[in-house]
């Protein structure tokens, strides 16, 4: 490779996002408000739109904050007894969600939330999929933490209480968040649900847990339909993904590809009348919720997710059908999977690469994650990746996996750490295939790794 077209490329990898410990400056909190009337929250959700084909990644686009608008304003207006229990206790204000964004709830409030807090939280969206998780993870913004889960789902889907509590603000003051529903749990934890196309509650209301609460939409700093979803103990954001009993995303997605694969998805439309009640109908009892749970529809062997599907992938290649759901820039070439690997050997179909144990494992172009698990004999444990071009990467002999199914992510992503697998040395087993035949990554490497 000829000197300057290899430092062009490092020069390319280094402009790469990264995804390293960052200082702990949470931007997307409510700064003291320059329009006192309003909470500040500058929060950019599901950016990320495909800027071509990679090599213009190190000039990242801002988000145009002025042109962004929290409308239009759709919550219930206060009434009875509610009403006059947020007057009392002061909820329903900017300045109680400014509190609740910033510090721990009023001990009056979380006294005021009846109800349980239950060992796992109910995930929100029925049929909502994995759209981004906590942390560093924007690639316009890569500074900015990501304070909380973005959850994809249709326009008019059903929004619930992930546990008992108390409605502390159902508005659209706070900036960035659209139509915006903050609950306070009896453990003085606070949910917190944006960007909805309407709240149908009203602070002071107590809600259960699997009440409806709003429907997703688009209001706010968002770039399409989807939950921001965030959960907060004494102001600080957690992340909210262990929070949940297994991984409810997963069931989600199977659900939701289940049910269109055989015709019985239908676009939620509840939001488009105009009659709709905003209290508790009966689409809102918590009781509804059991029988419509996610599991219903019975997840296929083929379907993304199992062990089938990646089977089928690997040995004929993606369909037409199957590229449909990966977005992502089409790289033609690729990321050395390790930072760092220090050697590597040929074994069947793949490459061996050697490394320390724990060490971060990458995605090597941006993709769609359709596998991961310990099914596939003598990989251990292993994520597949579909890129929009067609190509499957999969990563083997993993220690632990930072990924999930349906997660679609960008080149360099952190999916892995290396495992030791007894006996040899730890090394990720990596294989990279397109069309069903094995493709030799050496030929595509963006960049040579060290020491090879
Ligand atoms: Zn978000």
């Amino acid at each position: 490779m000829r000197p300057a077209l290899l430092s062009a490329l490092l020069l390319l990898a280094l402009a790469l996002p990264g995804r390293g410990a960052r200082a702990d400056d949470d931007v997307t909190e409510t700064r003291p408000a320059r329009r006192a009337a309003r909470a500040e929250a500058t929060h950019d959700d599901l950016e990320d739109e495909d800027e071509g084909d990679g090599e213009r990644e190190g000039r990242r686009r801002r988000f145009d904050y002025s042109r962004f608008s929290d409308g239009p304003r759709r919550v219930p207006e206060p009434r009875g007894a509610s009403q006059r229990r947020a007057e009392a206790l002061g909820l329903g204000t900017t300045q109680t969600a400014s509190r609740l964004f910033h510090a721990a709830p009023d001990p009056r409030w979380v006294e005021a939330a009846r109800g349980e807090m239950p060992e796992h939280l109910q995930w929100p969206v029925e049929l909502g999929r994995f759209g981004r998780g906590f942390g560093y993870v924007r690639r316009t913004r890569p500074d900015l933490r990501h304070n909380g889960l973005d959850i994809v789902a249709d326009e008019g889907s059903v929004v619930r209480a992930v546990a008992d509590g108390i409605v502390a603000y159902s508005d659209n003051g706070v900036r960035g968040m659209g139509n915006l529903v903050m609950i306070v749990h009896p453990d003085a934890s606070v949910s917190i649900y944006a960007h909805n196309y309407r709240t149908t509650v009203q602070p002071g209301w107590r809600v259960r847990r699997g009440e409806r609460i709003a429907f997703v939409g688009t209001t706010g700093i968002s770039r399409g339909p989807h939950l921001h979803f965030e959960v907060r103990r004494r102001g600080r954001p957690i992340d909210p993904l262990h929070l949940f009993d297994g991984r409810p995303w997963i069931d989600a997605y199977r659900a939701w590809r289940a049910a269109r694969a055989d015709g019985t998805y239908a676009e939620p439309t509840d939001h488009l009348r105009a009659d709709l009640p905003p209290d508790r109908g009966p689409a809102a009892a918590g009781g509804a919720v059991a029988s419509r749970s996610p599991g219903r529809a019975a997840p296929v062997d083929g379907d993304v997710g199992e062990v089938g599907f990646v089977r089928r992938l690997l040995r004929e290649g993606a369909s037409a059908a199957d590229l449909e759901e990966v977005e992502g820039r089409h790289f033609r070439n690729v990321l050395w999977p390790v930072r760092g690997g220090e050697r590597l050997r040929r074994e069947g179909r793949g490459l061996n690469v050697v490394a320390e144990p724990g060490a971060p494992v990458r995605a090597i172009a941006d993709g769609l994650v359709v596998y991961v698990g310990e099914e596939l004999r003598g990989l251990g444990k292993s994520i597949a990746i579909l890129h929009p071009n067609g190509w499957i990467s999969l990563y083997g002999s993993n220690a632990e996996t930072h990924v999930e199914v349906g997660q679609q992510v960008l080149r360099g992503s952190w999916i892995a750490r290396v495992g030791d697998t007894g006996g040899g040395r730890a090394h990720l087993h990596f294989q990279l295939r397109e069309g069903g035949e094995v493709v030799d990554p050496m030929e595509l490497l963006v960049q040579v790794p060290d020491a090879i």
